[in-house]
């Protein structure tokens, strides 16, 4: 099928591509597909062999076929005013400077700098795959919304996660009065912090307040006998990482199912929390992070047929949508909002962002009469067994079956560096501009 667009005039109209969702797994997609059709190797896929350059060496050019420039404007879709890197929340809401080095403002991104790609600041609430239009409604237009048309379009929208979780503000000013709030709280605790829930979430929260203020009583309460229960991981990967909190200094309660959390006096009358849990254990605190609520796919704003029971999006191999919605195969969706196995990492929301604008660009060549029209060669994502990097305070923990588990301050630094892997996220996803070895913004 010829398009409209054909790249081969001088001045072709442009592929609309509308991203949903401007996180790990938006932006992978968004700056991988600009790549690809600006000729260059995509930022995320694999490393260039040995003689090759950057420009040189896609699969394409690999097959003795050039690859031509295609024109596209990107528009990403987010409700924040900026990127935010979700995985250093358990630091961001104990450190103020972390929280504001954790949050760059779009317009502050080089990356995003280009003339075919804008931001916009809003939510998508409805689609309508048929005609290929989402309904926008800008940040602070209530519920009025505007038409998005497009031609194609990655839903990269994660998941619904809730507060202390993850912070619910929605403009990086009101973000950094949230997480600093929740610091003053958790730190002038006489009678200590308590964060219910040993999941990875509660983990990394307990670790990281002891690690910033270390003189603040942190006690983590998990209602199972091991933490990170709900995880298919083995117990030698729980047992270390419950090992590994004790020596940061964490207070752990297994088997302690809380009950109830009533207003309190300790015993020289001052106010506090008492916690009761159902062994019949008492513990009084003055401050209680919950880190135990499920996460729902962020996905009210898409057709129901595409979703199965849970809310996430029954994508194929190839990331796209299932072949009864009206033109499937111009919709992909990648990151957390998808079905597929495996536990959910930033990680693998970059890699689907990848694959997403590989087959995204092989659409649009075979779109667009190019002499490589005719074979589309698709990207499938495999299972994914279950694998984890966890920081505990100094020392991170990792598992994935063809590794096993290792743990130490050198697991530390290779999978989140020294700031909770907000430097290495960044230099992946080269937000510092495509070229240079990418610019870390100053906190
Ligand atoms: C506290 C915490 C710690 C974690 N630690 C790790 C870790 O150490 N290692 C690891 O690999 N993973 C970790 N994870 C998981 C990791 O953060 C997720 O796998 C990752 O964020 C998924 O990326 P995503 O792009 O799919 O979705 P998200 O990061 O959730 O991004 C979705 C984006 O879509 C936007 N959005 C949602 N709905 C709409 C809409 N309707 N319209 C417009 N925009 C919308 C949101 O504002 C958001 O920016 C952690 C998660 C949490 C909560």
């Amino acid at each position: 099928m010829v398009d409209s667009r054909a790249p081969s005039t001088s001045t072709p109209t442009p592929f609309r591509v509308l991203v949903v969702g401007g996180s790990y797994g938006g932006l992978s997609a968004a700056l991988n597909l600009q790549d690809l059709c600006n000729g260059r190797r995509p930022r995320c896929g694999p490393a260039p062999a040995e003689g090759e350059t950057e420009q040189s060496g896609t699969e394409t050019e690999q097959s003795g076929v050039e690859t031509p420039n295609i024109a596209i404007d990107i528009t990403i879709v987010d409700e924040r005013d900026g990127f935010y890197h979700l995985i250093g929340s358990p630091l961001a809401v104990a450190d103020q400077a972390y929280a504001q080095k954790a949050w760059v403002l779009y317009k502050d991104i080089p990356a995003l700098r280009e003339p075919n790609v804008r931001v916009l600041h809003g939510s998508v609430q409805g689609l309508d795959p048929k005609r290929k239009v989402a309904a926008f409604a800008a940040r602070g237009s209530g519920t009025q919304t505007t038409d998005l048309p497009y031609d194609y379009l990655v839903a990269a929208a994660g998941l619904r996660r809730v507060w202390p979780v993850v912070p619910q503000s929605l403009r990086k000013k009101q973000y950094l009065f949230e997480t600093s709030d929740y610091t003053r709280a958790a730190t002038t605790a006489r009678h200590g912090a308590v964060i219910v829930g040993g999941g990875a979430v509660g983990i990394e929260m307990a670790a990281e307040l002891k690690l910033v203020h270390p003189e603040v009583k942190v006690t983590l309460v998990h209602s199972r006998d091991k933490l990170l229960s709900a995880e298919p991981l083995p117990d030698e990967v729980k047992d270390r990482s419950l090992e590994l909190l004790r020596e940061a200094g964490v207070d752990v309660l297994l088997a302690h199912r809380l009950e109830r959390t009533d207003d309190a006096r300790d015993a020289s009358g001052n106010a506090c929390l008492s916690l009761r849990f159902a062994n019949g254990h008492t513990l009084l605190a003055d401050h209680v992070a919950m880190a135990v609520s499920k996460s729902v796919p962020s996905t009210a704003w898409l057709p129901r047929g595409a979703l199965d029971d849970d809310g996430y999006v029954r994508v194929d191999a190839t990331l796209t949508f299932p072949p009864e919605t009206p033109n499937a195969a111009h919709h992909l969706a990648v990151g957390d909002m998808i079905r597929w196995s495996g536990i959910k990492r930033c990680g693998g929301a970059m890699h689907m962002g990848y694959y997403a604008a590989h087959n995204l660009h092989q659409r649009l060549l075979a779109s667009s009469s190019s002499p490589t029209a005719e074979t589309p060669k698709f990207l499938e994502l495999a299972e994914v067994p279950p694998m984890i990097g966890l920081a505990v305070g100094k020392n991170a923990v990792s598992y994935w079956p063809g590794g096993g588990m290792t743990s130490g301050e050198d697991v530390m630094t290779v999978f989140f560096g020294d700031d909770l892997g907000f430097t290495i996220c960044w230099n992946h996803l080269r937000l510092g501009g495509y070229k240079s070895v990418p610019e870390v913004p100053k906190a």
